[in-house]
């Protein structure tokens, strides 16, 4: 018998030509590629802690032949306890990445305009894209800080979505009160502001709480969180939106899939908020050292922007990719960034003491020729 003919099924326009996800590399591939096996990890903003005792507690006595929640029922009444929401306004989702995806597909119309910044998170712009949207980029100022003005023109075009992520990814530093409320006086009443708050928990006490000054607008609002970072739980796949209006979550909850949090990352999400306190001397450690690594870099004459994250962005410059190779050949990953006009910076995630230092001594290679 012969082999039929193979025909090229059609694809999706808007998902075949999608730009890849630029993730960091594994740590395997890292051993691989520099024949060492003790590599520092620092490309994904991942907590070098670990995660809480109480969490890997709780996760032995799981039940993995149970689906898990579709409703994630106890983790949404925690989040509601916690944040003072109400459970309706929370979806839980598969990584706050998910839920990137599910506002975007539960808003969006092919040709719709979506804004965000540049440098930014390159989810925000590649699951717009996926749902047909055009995409408009509002680039940072040359100093690094946020452009407010240049995001309050953005903003006067109504955009359906405007993604902003602050603290932001990747540059670190936070809006502060004044320029958070000129951004939110400039939102029209058709934009869904989306405030990516993936770092929220590392920023410092007289930065706004995006999620307290929202609640008090009329506008309409989603803000992401996420145990990713400051608790330690990414290789679990759990964060969340909170929106501003019980129309919008429901919306998002039929855009995701039924059982998106697996039944580990649901358990584990709740033992995480139950031991806070590990979370918040996790985080006050990490702090002290991200200001340990930033004199650090400020006296090698490099500079980076005040970071209200667990990472430091820092222009090197070298080409970023030729970056990378000099910290893996040291057993180091970092993030070598790739948008136009920032390909000499790279993102470094704070690690342990004895891991910044190791970051330290290969950038001080780079700093010195
Ligand atoms: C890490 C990160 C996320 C994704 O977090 P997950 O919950 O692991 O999907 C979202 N937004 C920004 C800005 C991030 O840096």
């Amino acid at each position: 018998m012969t082999k039929p003919l193979h025909t090229e099924i059609p694809l999706n326009p808007h998902v075949a030509g999608l730009p890849p996800y630029n993730a960091g590399m594994n740590i395997v591939a890292a051993q691989n590629h520099s024949g060492r096996q003790d590599i520092a990890a620092l490309a994904s903003n991942e907590n070098p802690d670990g995660c809480s005792p109480h969490v890997t507690a709780a996760l032995a006595s799981l039940n993995p032949s149970r689906y898990s929640d579709p409703a994630c029922t106890a983790l949404r009444a925690a989040l509601s306890h916690k944040l003072g929401v109400p459970a309706e306004s929370i979806v839980a989702g598969n990584g706050s990445e998910e839920m990137i995806a599910a506002v975007c597909r539960a808003v969006l119309s092919p040709g719709a305009l979506v804004a965000t910044v540049c440098p930014g998170f390159g989810l925000h712009e590649i699951e717009a894209l996926a749902n047909g949207a055009r995409v408009e980029k509002v680039a940072m100022r040359a100093d690094l800080e946020f452009d407010v003005p240049a995001i309050i023109t953005m903003l006067e075009r109504a955009p359906a979505i405007f993604f902003l992520s602050s603290p932001s990814n990747p540059v670190g530093l936070a809006l502060d009160r004044k320029s958070l409320d000129r951004v939110l006086a400039a939102v029209a009443p058709q934009t869904l502001l989306v405030l990516d708050e993936a770092y929220f928990e590392f920023t410092d006490e007289d930065m706004p709480d995006g999620l307290a000054t929202l609640s008090t607008t009329g506008l309409s609002w989603v803000v992401l969180r996420t145990f990713s970072k400051a608790y330690g739980l990414a290789g679990l796949r759990v964060g969340y939106a909170v929106m501003s209006d019980v129309r919008l979550a429901r919306a998002v909850t039929a855009a995701k899939t039924p059982f998106n949090v697996n039944a580990a990352a649901q358990v584990a999400a709740v033992a995480a908020l139950e031991d806070e306190a590990w979370m918040r001397s996790s985080v006050a450690a990490l702090k002290h050292e991200r200001a340990r690594v930033a004199d650090a870099v400020a006296a090698m004459g490099l500079s980076a922007a005040r970071s209200q994250t667990n990472f430091l962005f820092i222009d090197v410059g070298w080409e970023s990719r030729t970056a990378l190779d000099h910290f893996l050949s040291n057993g180091i990953i970092v993030k070598p960034w790739k948008e136009g006009g920032y390909d000499t910076f790279i993102r470094v995630t704070i690690g342990t003491p004895l891991e910044n230092d190791r970051f330290l001594d290969a950038l001080r290679a780079i700093a010195a020729g």
